[in-house]
C-alpha cells in the first residue's frame, strides 16, 4: 500500500511537550519534536541549493525562538509549512516526507 498517498487530516501544536502532532487519514498519529523538525527544514536558506550549502546542518545550534513552533499552514493538498518563533516560514514539509520520517512509509 506504499503507493497510496496519505494526507494529514489534522494537526496540533503541543506546546508543553514541544511537539507537532499530526493525525493521518489512515488513523495513524505521528509526533515530531520541534528541534529536529526545524533542523530538517529543506528550504534553500537552511538546506542550500546548488553550490550554496545552506545555513543549517547537524552542528547548528538553534536558539529557543528558532525551535519554537508558532503556527502550521497547509500547503496545497500535499504538505505543511511551519512558522517558527524567529519568523522563519519558508520550509515545506511534504506529507510524504513526514510519513517517511515517522516510519509510516
Ligand atoms: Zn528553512
Amino acid at each position: 500500500m506504499s503507493d497510496v498517498f496519505h494526507r494529514a487530516t489534522d494537526w496540533e501544536i503541543v506546546t508543553p511537550a514541544r511537539v507537532l502532532r499530526v493525525t493521518w487519514d489512515d488513523g495513524n498519529v505521528s509526533e515530531y519534536a520541534w528541534e529536529p523538525l526545524r533542523r530538517a527544514c529543506m528550504c534553500a536558506y537552511c538546506h542550500g541549493e546548488g553550490a550554496y550549502k545552506g545555513e543549517v546542518n547537524e552542528d547548528t545550534r538553534f536558539s529557543e525562538e528558532q525551535t519554537t513552533l508558532k503556527e502550521v499552514f497547509p500547503v496545497g493538498r500535499y504538505g505543511l509549512t511551519p512558522s517558527w518563533g524567529d519568523g522563519h516560514d519558508t520550509g515545506i514539509y511534504t506529507f510524504k516526507m513526514l510519513r517517511r520520517a515517522s516510519g509510516l512509509e
